[in-house]
C-alpha cells in the first residue's frame, strides 16, 4: 500500500512539473506581440495574440475609430470608419515584421514577434 502511495506521489510531482512548464511556457516565449501605435506614439501592447477566443478592443483616434480583432496568433483590422478601408481589407498578421496601416487613422500595427522587449515608445 505504502509503494502505491510512493507511486502516487511521485506521479504528483511529475504532473505538477509538467504544468509548470506549460504555464512558464506560455510566459517566457511561443505567443506573438504586437504593438499599435497611432500617430507615431505606442498606444497599446497586445502581448498574447495566440487566443482561442475571438478577442477585439476599439481604438478611438481624433480621426475615427478602428476594432482590431486578434485569434489564433493573428491580428487584423474588423472594422473602421476610415475613407479607404484598406485596413480592413488587409491579410491577417502573423509573422514578426508584419504591419497593418491605416493611413487616414493614422494606425499601425506592428507583429514584434515572440521574443518581445520593451522598447521605448519615444525611438
Ligand atoms: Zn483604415
Amino acid at each position: 500500500m505504502s509503494k502505491n502511495l510512493k507511486w502516487a506521489a511521485a506521479f504528483g510531482a511529475v504532473v505538477l512539473i509538467c504544468l509548470g512548464v506549460i504555464i512558464f511556457g506560455q510566459f517566457s516565449g511561443g505567443t506573438t506581440t504586437a504593438e499599435i501605435y497611432v500617430d507615431g506614439k505606442l498606444y497599446k501592447v497586445v502581448e498574447d495574440l495566440d487566443r482561442q477566443q475571438l478577442q477585439s478592443f476599439r481604438i478611438e483616434t481624433e480621426h475615427g475609430y478602428n476594432i482590431i480583432s486578434y485569434q489564433w496568433g493573428k491580428i487584423w483590422v474588423s472594422e473602421s470608419d476610415c475613407a479607404n478601408q484598406t485596413c480592413v481589407k488587409y491579410a491577417k498578421a502573423s509573422l514578426a515584421g508584419e504591419t497593418i496601416v491605416c493611413a487616414p487613422h493614422r494606425v499601425v500595427i506592428k507583429i514584434v514577434g515572440t521574443d518581445y522587449k520593451k522598447v521605448d515608445a519615444a525611438t
